[in-house]
C-alpha cells in the first residue's frame, strides 16, 4: 500500500512538473545519472551536423551514462502533459538535420564511454555487442584484438552504430553481405514510450525489423550485437577503367552475381565512381591514384566525355600465398572488359583500406574543405534503369563538372531483408549512386550551394519524369506526402509502427516524418 502512495504521488509530481513549463533543470529531478547539460557549446555543437545545410538549436542536451538515463528521459517525454522532442545523435554526420530538435533535448550518443558500455567480443560466437554511440572505428579496434571484425561497412568508419543501423550501412561488401543491418543478432532498443527492450528475429520481432534503417522513429538503440568473421590481414586493392557504361555496369553486375560462390572465386569488395571530363580522377575519394602524377581522363585516350572506375577489392589472411592470390585475381580479371592499360593496383593491411576516407578526410581538414556545405544525394536506381540514369546525369545533366566523388554500385536485393524499414527498388539488382558534393564559395559558380542544390532537384525531376523509380538512400523529404510515396507499400507498416512504438511522435523529429503531436515550442506549451 506504501509503495503504491508513494508511486501515485512520484505521478502527480510528474505530471505537475512536466505539465506547466519546460525548464530542463527539472529533468535533474528525476534521477538522470548522466550529464543534462544547457551550456552553450553543447547546445552548438548538437544544433549542426556534417551538411552544414540546416540549424535546430535543442534545450538541452543529454550525455547518457547508461540505457537507463534515456529510459527515464523518453518516460518523462511519453508521459509529460504535452511532451517534448527527443533527437539520438549518433555522430552528427547527417546531411539535412536528421539528428537535431528545436523543441526539445537531444541525446548525445557517442562520447558517453565508461565502464557499462564498453564493446564485448565473443570469439567463440563471433559476435560483439557494443553500445549504441560506439564508432565503427573504434569497434573495429576492439575486435582486432581478438582476430575479429564485422562483415559488412561503410566506407567512413566515424560514424556511430545507430547511426548506420538506423539508415542501412552500405559499402563494396553489401553485395555480398547485405548491408550493416543485415548482420546484427540482437538489439536492446529504449521506445518512444521509455520501454527498454532487447529484440531480435526471435524476441520482439516487428521491434527489431521497424528499428533496422528506421531512421529513428521507433526507439533509440542502446545495445547492438554485430555478427564477426575472421579479420583478414590483408587487401589487394585494384582499379580499372572503362569508357563504355555499358560494359562496366555488365561487369560490376557479373562480380555481383557471384556472391554464393566460395570465397576464392569472389572479389570482396565492389564499388565503382563516375569520372567526368575536366575532373582529374584524382579527388578526395580516389587518392589511390598517386597525387604527384594526376591522370587526365583524355590521356587515357579513351574519347568520351566520362569514364567509370570499377574498384575491387581481394582481402587475404596471414601465412596466404601470394601466388595462390595472384591466380585468383587474375582469373576474375579476365573475364572482364576494361581498358586494358588502366590498371592500378596495390597492397596494404585490411584496417588502412577500411579507414581509406579518415585519411582524405584528414587532408581536407588541413585545407578548409571539410567544414563546408554538404548538399548530397544519395539514390538507389533499379538496374533496368541505370543506363537511362547514366544518359540523362552523368553525360547529361551534370556536365562536366561533379564537386566530388559520385560512387555508382550495384547491389544483390536478396540481402536485405524486406521486414526490415528501408526501402529500396523492386528490382533484383539496384545500384547505389551517390553525389557526394562539397559546396564551395570561390567564385566558380558551378561550385555553390544555389547550383548545386538545383542540380540535385534537376536529377529528381529527371527521374520523376522519366518514370525512373529510384529511392533515396539517406532519404530527405519535406511533406508527409513525399514520406509516403517514398515508403509507398510500406507507408502503412511504417505508421502501425510509430503508432505502437512511439505514439506521441518524440523520436527524431528532424526526419521530419511525424509531426509531433505537442505544441511546437514546449517553452511556452507546457
Ligand atoms: P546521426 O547523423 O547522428 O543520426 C542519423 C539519424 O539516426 C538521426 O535521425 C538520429 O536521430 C538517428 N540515430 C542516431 N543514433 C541513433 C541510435 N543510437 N538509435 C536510434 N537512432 C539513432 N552511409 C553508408 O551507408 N555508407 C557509407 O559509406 C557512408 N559514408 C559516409 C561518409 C561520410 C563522410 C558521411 C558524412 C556520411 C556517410 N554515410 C555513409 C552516411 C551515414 O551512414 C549516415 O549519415 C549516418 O546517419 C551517420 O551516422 P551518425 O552516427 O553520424 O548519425
Amino acid at each position: 500500500m506504501a509503495t503504491k502512495l508513494l508511486l501515485l504521488f512520484a505521478f502527480c509530481r510528474l505530471i505537475s512538473i512536466v505539465g506547466l513549463t519546460l525548464n530542463p533543470t527539472d529533468l535533474f529531478r528525476f534521477g538522470l545519472n548522466g550529464q543534462l547539460t544547457t551550456g552553450a557549446d553543447n547546445i552548438k555543437f548538437a544544433s549542426v551536423d556534417f551538411g552544414k545545410l540546416t540549424s535546430s538549436e535543442p534545450l538541452a542536451v543529454l550525455h547518457p551514462s547508461s540505457a537507463s538515463d534515456i529510459a527515464k528521459l523518453l518516460r518523462l517525454a511519453h508521459e509529460s502533459a504535452s511532451g517534448f522532442a527527443v533527437s539520438a545523435r549518433g555522430h552528427g554526420h547527417s546531411i539535412n538535420g536528421q539528428s537535431q530538435t528545436s523543441n526539445g533535448v537531444v541525446i548525445q550518443m557517442t562520447g558517453s564511454r565508461n565502464l557499462n558500455n564498453r564493446p564485448v567480443v565473443s570469439d567463440n560466437l563471433m559476435y560483439v555487442d557494443v553500445w549504441g554511440g560506439e564508432l565503427w572505428i573504434d569497434v573495429l579496434k576492439s575486435t582486432l584484438k581478438y582476430g575479429l571484425a564485422p562483415k559488412s561497412w561503410t566506407d567512413y568508419l566515424y560514424l556511430s552504430v545507430g547511426g548506420t543501423l538506423s539508415n542501412a550501412g552500405i559499402s563494396g561488401q553489401a553485395f555480398n553481405h547485405g548491408p550493416q543491418i543485415s548482420n546484427v543478432h540482437e538489439m536492446d532498443v529504449v521506445t518512444g514510450r521509455g520501454d527498454v527492450l532487447t529484440c531480435s528475429m526471435d524476441q520482439n520481432p516487428d521491434l527489431f525489423h521497424a528499428v533496422l534503417g528506421g531512421l529513428g522513429q521507433f526507439g533509440i538503440i542502446t545495445r547492438a550485437r554485430i555478427a564477426l568473421e575472421p579479420s583478414p590481414k590483408m587487401v589487394r586493392w585494384i582499379r580499372v577503367l572503362y569508357s563504355n557504361f555499358s560494359a562496366f555496369t555488365h561487369d560490376q553486375e557479373y562480380l555481383i552475381s557471384l556472391h554464393d560462390q566460395p570465397q576464392s572465386q569472389k572479389f570482396d569488395y565492389i564499388e565503382g565512381f563516375v569520372i567526368v571530363d575536366e575532373g582529374l580522377i584524382n579527388n578526395w575519394r580516389s587518392s589511390f591514384f598517386s597525387p604527384n602524377n594526376p591522370v587526365k581522363i583524355t590521356s587515357l585516350g579513351a574519347g568520351g566525355n566520362v569514364l567509370y572506375c570499377l574498384e575491387i577489392t581481394k582481402n587475404y589472411h596471414e601465412g596466404a600465398d601470394p601466388e595462390v592470390i595472384d591466380q585468383e585475381v587474375e582469373a576474375l580479371l579476365e573475364k572482364l572488359n576494361y581498358i586494358p592499360a588502366s590498371m592500378f593496383t596495390t597492397d596494404l593491411p585490411y584496417v588502412d583500406f577500411l579507414d581509406r576516407v579518415h585519411t582524405a578526410e584528414l587532408k581536407l581538414r588541413s585545407k578548409g574543405l571539410w567544414e563546408v556545405p554538404h548538399p548530397w544525394l544519395n539514390l538507389f536506381v533499379p538496374k533496368s534503369r541505370i543506363a537511362d540514369f547514366d544518359k540523362g546525369v552523368f553525360k547529361g545533366i551534370l556536365g562536366n563538372k561533379t564537386s566530388g566523388p559520385i560512387l555508382i554500385y550495384p547491389m544483390n536485393k536478396n540481402k536485405w531483408d524486406d521486414r526490415s524499414s528501408v526501402v529500396t527498388p523492386n528490382e533484383d539488382v539496384f545500384y547505389l549512386v551517390a553525389l557526394l558534393r562539397s559546396a564551395l564559395d570561390n567564385g566558380e559558380e558551378t561550385l555553390t550551394l544555389k547550383h548545386l542544390s538545383d542540380e540535385n532537384r534537376k536529377i529528381i525531376n529527371f527521374c520523376k519524369e522519366s518514370n525512373i523509380e529510384v529511392k533515396q538512400y539517406l532519404p530527405h523529404y519535406t511533406t508527409q506526402k513525399e514520406w509516403m510515396d517514398h515508403y509507398g507499400d510500406k507507408w502503412s507498416q511504417i505508421s502501425r509502427r510509430k503508432l505502437e512504438f512511439d505514439p506521441r511522435h518524440i523520436l527524431a523529429t528532424g526526419q521530419r516524418i511525424f509531426e509531433p503531436s505537442f505544441g511546437s515550442d514546449p517553452r511556452s506549451s507546457w
